[in-house]
């Protein structure tokens, strides 16, 4: 098949439509259309008694089918998916296991798919006068002052959309009319953009000369750029190193060769801070592919980018897929962030698909990150990836220090467990003495994890998922964090046999800390931040706010304060406990903690006054709270790859995950085995596979989960018989199954 070039002497067209069925099916050119029906092209069908709207992904000379129907119309005057991007998405439905129309699904956002949806219309106001309009004038000066008043202001500006001409003149649409009746002006309706950023004026930006590590990186971009050799640049450089300057300077190169360019960030980091620096150097060639968007700036920001009027997206996770033409480059930033995996089928992720596109389209990659996955790294150090490093701040600061408090220490010390340290506590005590701020991280929230009977031990947990029920001061309330149930505390324990009154909680949580913290420095003004408190989109934003400005001491919060944020007057951050990230049933729970760390550590000292961290544990000499007290990442990366190696994880397999779920366990288990029992002995002898084994979250909401994991070499090796079993299984309808190809936990 040929994808690249729409054939126009090929008259059968496949068409995948839009319903949830993995198949593709054949239409008829009718000869009026041909040449208009291309790859991409959004057809309407005769589809049984109904009409659906679907997708052209092939064009073919001729099928094996005989009695096509043929398409009825075609939708729009060009196909809104590129031939490229309908070839990923062919891709990512044979890689991540999903139909062919999701993927085409998850390329083409839904503002965009809808046909209801259009462009919103003005009325526009063209003056047609020309040289007679001192004859007009004098006509209207003194019966018709409005109608002069339009005449004037065309004058500057001939032609102009009715809601700011009538601002500023006063004069309605009936004056407008009656204009155009005498012929002096025309109304027409025209198409304008909804624009995210019709709020925001931006202080334009001229590119800053390079510190020399940043020109080797800028050189090394540019090299890849012209070339493609390396295909991919991984930009590995500390928080604060000047990795966007970079960005934003190799951006004007691809804009200078005439082509344009996609940048991925992550969800968390979207803010309009960022688009602001990109929109500053650039100004309108920057659209902004962003679910918070209404959906028509959505509508409207995509069809800029479709029409090459915005020549770089910016966007997360999906703008992966934007359709900009002459592609020079992709940019990931954060490339190492979880959040770059989809978590819902298909379970793309973005990082891999950057890579993937990059290839296709013969444009260069740049990821870019503080503490690069482990899969970067190894790309690079084996050669596939070029790489340039930034290993100082553009301010010449000195990396913050890391201090291990070693928490066994300090519960024989102390003689009980207190939340904070004597050290932390001193720590804490320098920062409010010398008027700076603290930042308190920890990695759950609500008041207690969960509330334990003194007497028999019982632990209150949520009746549809094996995990405990969080304690919540502020309603009094136990709730699940996997399904959202709530419910009263109850007045005795509810074990039958034991029924003593005497609940008490257990554990950590942000509502908890932040008590005690309080208890320890009552004058001190303390703020919490996490998916409690900031449930509102704006109570984020001020939170932050006034905490810049000076009006918090001390923050406590969950991970989502551990990123990208700058704040001057923070000298001193704590980590609660660093362990809640390590004792995950997960191999990547040690890059995480890492990760999280070195991030964490970030956040301390960006002003004047050199910062310090100060991390609590219970496993002070773990390899990777070590590596991260030194700062010390190609130690950490080197250890990490080598124990990946010997145990065959990735990036030297592909891990594939199968879960299955359902109300009924035995249905559940029964029919991981056939799988397992099916599908083993069509495996490669080196694909390693397990299970069914109960997964980690082994219920929730109500459901029992199973899981099978194969590590393989291959990917496909392994999916192709896994997904043909799958399919040929007959499934009970309470059972039902996720494929996560390359999961990451
Ligand atoms: P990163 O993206 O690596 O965190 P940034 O690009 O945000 O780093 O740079 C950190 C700060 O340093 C920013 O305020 C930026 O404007 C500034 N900066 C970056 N490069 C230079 C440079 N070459 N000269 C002066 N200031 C710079
Ligand atoms: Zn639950």
């Amino acid at each position: 098949m040929n994808e690249v070039a729409a054939d126009q002497g090929h008259s059968i067209a496949r068409v995948i439509v839009e319903i949830a069925l993995d198949k593709e099916f054949d239409y008829q050119i009718p000869a009026a259309l041909l040449g208009q029906v291309q790859i991409g092209s959004q057809v309407v069908v005769p589809f049984g008694p109904r009409t659906l709207t679907g997708y052209v992904v092939g064009l073919e000379p001729q099928s094996t089918h005989t009695k096509l129907k043929p398409i009825k119309r075609v939708v729009g005057a060009h196909p809104l998916i590129t031939p490229t991007i309908v070839k990923l998405a062919r891709w990512m439905a044979a890689y991540y296991g999903c139909p062919l129309e999701q993927a085409v699904r998850t390329v083409l956002p839904s503002v965009v798919r809808r046909p209801e949806r259009a462009f919103k219309q003005v009325w526009h106001v063209t003056s047609t006068v020309n040289e007679s309009v001192d004859t007009c004038l004098a006509e209207c000066q003194r019966r018709a002052p409005k109608q002069a008043a339009v005449l004037i202001a065309l004058q500057r500006e001939p032609v102009m959309p009715l809601p700011r001409l009538t601002t500023l003149t006063g004069a309605t649409l009936a004056t407008l009319r009656a204009m155009e009746k005498k012929g002096w002006v025309e109304l027409d309706q025209r198409a304008v953009d909804r624009s995210p950023f019709e709020r925001y004026t931006v202080v334009p930006t001229t590119p800053l000369p390079l510190m020399p590590q940043q020109a080797k990186a800028l050189e090394l971009i540019r090299q890849s750029i012209a070339t493609l050799d390396p295909p991919v640049v991984l930009l590995f450089g500390v928080t604060g190193s000047g990795k966007t300057e970079v960005y934003l300077q190799a951006l004007q190169t691809v804009i200078d060769r005439g082509q344009g360019a996609i940048v991925l960030v992550p969800e968390i980091a979207l803010t309009p801070q960022t688009v602001e620096r990109f929109r500053a150097r650039f100004g309108d060639v920057v659209a902004v592919l962003h679910s918070h968007l209404s959906g028509g700036e959505r509508h409207d920001e995509w069809h800029r980018v479709r029409t090459g009027r915005a020549r770089i997206a910016i966007g997360a996770r999906s703008a992966l897929f934007a359709p900009v033409t002459k592609l020079g480059m992709i940019v990931v930033d954060e490339e190492h962030e979880p959040t770059y995996k989809q978590e819902e089928a298909p379970r793309y992720h973005a990082r891999d698909m950057a890579v993937l596109r990059g290839r296709m389209e013969s444009c260069a990659v740049v990821l870019g990150s503080a503490t690069p996955a482990l899969e970067s790294i190894h790309n690079a150090q084996i050669g596939k990836y070029g790489q340039a490093r930034l290993p100082a701040r553009v301010d010449h600061r000195d990396m913050p220090v890391l201090k291990v408090v070693d928490m066994r220490v300090e519960v024989e010390r102390e003689g009980r467990l207190n939340v904070l340290s004597r050290e932390l506590t001193e720590a804490i005590r320098l920062r409010l003495d010398r008027g700076e701020q603290t930042i308190l991280f920890l990695n759950r929230r609500g008041f207690a994890t969960s509330l334990v009977c003194p007497k028999c031990g019982y632990v209150a947990e949520c009746s549809a998922c094996s995990v405990a029920l969080t304690y919540h001061k502020a309603t009094h309330q136990l709730r699940c964090h996997i399904c959202g149930a709530a419910e009263k505390v109850p007045a005795r324990c509810p074990a039958p046999e034991c029924r003593d009154p005497a609940f008490r909680y257990a554990g950590l949580g942000t509502q908890r800390v932040e008590e005690v913290v309080a208890a320890v420095f009552p004058r001190a003004r303390i703020k919490r931040m996490d998916a409690d408190t900031t449930t509102r989109k704006e109570a984020y934003a001020e939170l932050l706010g006034a905490f810049r400005q000076g009006e918090i001491d001390i923050l406590l919060g969950t991970q989502m304060i551990a990123k990208g944020l700058d704040f001057p007057n923070v000298t001193l951050v704590g980590v609660i406990n660093a362990d809640t990230a390590l004792h995950r049933p997960d191999f990547r729970a040690g890059e995480r903690t890492f990760q999280l760390l070195t991030q964490v550590a970030g956040r301390a000292g960006r002003g004047d006054v050199s910062g310090e961290v100060v991390v609590q544990t219970f496993t002070p000499f773990h390899p990777a709270i070590q590596a991260a007290r030194r700062l010390d990442y190609d130690g950490f990366y080197d250890q990490e790859i080598e124990y990946r190696r010997e145990l065959g994880y990735p990036p030297f397999t592909h891990y594939i995950c199968l879960l299955l779920r359902g109300p009924a366990v035995d249905a559940v288990e029964r029919m991981g085995q056939r799988v397992m029992a099916e599908v083993r002995p069509q495996l490669p002898s080196d694909i390693l596979a397990a299970g069914p084994v109960p997964a980690p979250l082994a219920r929730a909401k109500g459901e029992y989960r199973f899981q099978c994991v194969f590590r393989a070499a291959q990917a496909m090796a392994c999916t192709r018989p896994l997904r043909t079993v799958l399919e040929s299984l007959k499934w009970p309808k309470n059972v039902r199954y996720a494929l996560d190809v390359d999961a990451i936990s």
